[in-house]
């Protein structure tokens, strides 16, 4: 598939269309070859499937699973069991998810098939992103980061997926195929020092500011975090490429060793940062500026991502975002085919031969406008990946190479339409419910949507809303919903922030909720304000915990499972309001 001077783009994407052309045979050939592969696993073995492989005995035999029902297998695993259980080839690597939305990361296991899909969605997704924004060779801002790494009990490496990925021969050089080369050296993709490497990250990307060719970063998060810290940081980095000499702050010493090398004292690049930095307005439009060759901004930036965009595209100026690939530490789902599309409507056509996907009906949420009961996501039997119908919405179920086998990502989708005979999907939110106190039902999404309208009251105070969070407070009777926001300055006008908080109570349209409201069964909402940086500590725990920024994701509800999180906003709590609505 690759070629010498790289990829051969209308290759690429003529074999993508022959795959989605033939979902139907390629999802029934995947099956096989997944069987035919594990069939004599100890997992597999148990459930009598007996050699057969085609979908209607798997689906008699194999029960639909969670994570919890998988786990047991994982753990034997880990502690050193080496007989097939899950996979038949042994397992070296165990993947961490982020542990953002649960609270604590779950295991996975970690195959080189996925690091071979891995490659082959990166390509994909490049191949179509190239076709409509082609780009010279050159070289790529990356807000990567690897995360640590510890052994378990029976001796298997346990780390981020990312990590995993980043660490194999084959993604050092699929990135040099795809134009992607990092402008930073390995030593500051693998620092131990989250803060330290984001430093190194930007000072590399001023020093070939010619070069690159776009900005990214797994989730769209980590670039705006990167944008807020240069705010801060950028005259330091001006004298490093003035000098020639870089910071002390950088302590660890492959840090400092790779980065020197890459440092000359360049006093005409330095003034040109900085005179560039001074004349913009509140740092609009700062990656065109610095980086006049960048052609667009990369990431993921769907599903809880999208309270990021409104500060991206202020860094963004005139460069579109393009949105990255959907997937999971479980494997890789789908990516998009129309990257001209903005963030918002951006849809994934699933890869029919990464994996095999069932689909659970949802019945649509209920809203308090249609119904006076809610009777939320309730579910039906699995559909076939060419069977979903467009406009309904779905929990996506996997069986693939890493050893899952009806597996419920927990993620629900909603069909757009379709690539060929392959679905088109837009993500929706994680399934799990977020905000619940009796029979009130929110979800990351309800909750999303109701923090867009209220933070439209802060535009006019020129304030952003930088993270936000929730939490349902049982401990008053009756009990009551915690919204927690972080704002740009400390300073917003408390009739503003009584008005939010309002409007935060309205914008929930749950019926549970709103009925729950009306009876005074759920009391008042409140919106507490963290002082500014809450959340970079929020972020510190989760690392403290071995999770990788590239894949943090802020928790939009902190339950009891995340008592240090709610010791941090609590410390942090600057001002509270009690919703007036609802009297
Ligand atoms: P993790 O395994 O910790 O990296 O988290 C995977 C989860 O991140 C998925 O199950 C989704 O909920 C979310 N996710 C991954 N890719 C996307 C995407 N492109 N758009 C929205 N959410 C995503």
């Amino acid at each position: 598939m690759l070629e010498k001077e790289g990829l051969n783009i209308e290759k690429v994407i003529g074999e993508f269309e022959e795959l989605t052309k033939n979902a139907v045979e390629v999802q029934r050939e995947t099956l096989k070859r997944i069987l035919e592969e594990n069939g004599e696993t100890e997992y597999l073995r148990s459930l009598g499937l007996r050699g057969r492989v085609d979908p209607g005995s798997f689906k008699s035999c194999v029960p639909l699973i969670t994570h919890k029902d998988i786990e047991p297998y994982i753990q034997r695993i880990a502690d050193g069991d080496s007989s097939p259980i899950l996979t038949r080839k042994p397992v070296t690597k165990i993947s961490l998810s982020s542990g953002t939305t649960q609270g604590k990361p779950k295991y996975l296991l970690f195959s080189e098939e996925l690091v071979h899909s891995t490659m082959q969605i990166y390509r994909i997704s490049y191949a179509f992103r190239n076709r409509e924004f082609p780009i010279e060779p050159g070289k790529a801002l990356q807000f990567i980061y690897s995360s640590k790494q510890f052994v378990t009990k029976g001796g298997l490496i346990a780390t981020t997926a990312t990590t995993n990925v980043y660490r194999s021969e084959q993604f050092k050089s699929t990135m040099k195929d795809i134009q992607s080369q990092s402008c930073s050296p390995f030593e500051v993709i693998f620092g131990p020092d989250f803060h330290q490497s984001l430093y190194c990250h930007l000072l590399c990307g001023l020093i070939y500011s010619d070069e690159v060719r776009f900005v990214s970063s797994t989730f769209a998060h980590s670039i705006v975090h990167a944008f807020r810290t240069f705010e801060e940081i950028w005259e330091e980095l001006c004298n490093d490429i003035r000098g020639g000499v870089l910071s002390s702050r950088i302590t660890i010493p492959s840090i400092r060793e790779a980065v020197s090398s890459l440092l000359s004292p360049n006093p005409t690049l330095a003034d040109s940062i900085y005179e560039k930095c001074v004349s913009l307005s509140n740092w609009y439009g700062v990656i065109p500026e610095l980086w006049p060759n960048a052609r667009y901004v990369y990431g993921i930036m769907t599903g809880s991502m999208e309270p990021y965009l409104k500060k991206l595209r202020h860094y963004a100026g005139n460069l579109p975002l393009v949105s990255a690939e959907y997937g999971a530490s479980e494997g890789w789902i789908g990516t998009s085919v129309d990257p001209k599309l903005p963030p918002e409507l951006t849809t994934f056509a699933v890869l029919p031969d990464i994996g095999y996907f069932e689909f659970i009906p949802l019945k649509p949420k209920v809203e308090a406008r249609e119904l006076e009961t809610s009777d939320s996501h309730a579910e039906l039997e699995p559909v076939g990946l060419t069977e979903v119908q467009v406009g309904k919405e779905y929990e996506i179920v996997v069986t693939n190479f890493a050893g899952l086998y009806r597996y419920r990502l927990g993620d629900v989708v909603k069909v757009a339409g379709f690539h060929n005979s392959t679905p088109k999907l837009k993500f929706v939110c994680r399934r799990n419910l977020l905000l619940s106190i009796n029979i009130d039902k929110n979800t990351e999404k309800d909750l999303q949507l109701a923090v867009e309208e209220a933070s439209k009251l802060l535009a006019a105070e020129k304030l952003d809303l930088v993270d936000f969070t929730s939490q349902a407070d049982m401990s008053t009777d009756p009990g009551h919903y915690v919204i927690f926001w972080e704002l740009s300055a400390d300073n917003a006008p408390k009739d503003v922030l009584q008005s939010c908080c309002d409007c935060l109570d309205r914008a929930l349209i749950d019926a549970g909720y709103v009925g729950s409201r009306k009876i005074k069964s759920i009391g008042p909402l409140e919106l507490r304000i963290v002082r500014g940086g809450t959340f970079q500590k929020i972020l510190h725990h989760f690392l403290g915990l071995g999770a990788a920024v590239s894949q943090f994701k802020t928790p939009r509800c902190v339950g009891p499972a995340n008592a240090n999180v709610s010791q941090i906003l609590c410390d942090n709590c600057i001002e509270s309001f009690f919703s007036n609505a609802y009297y």
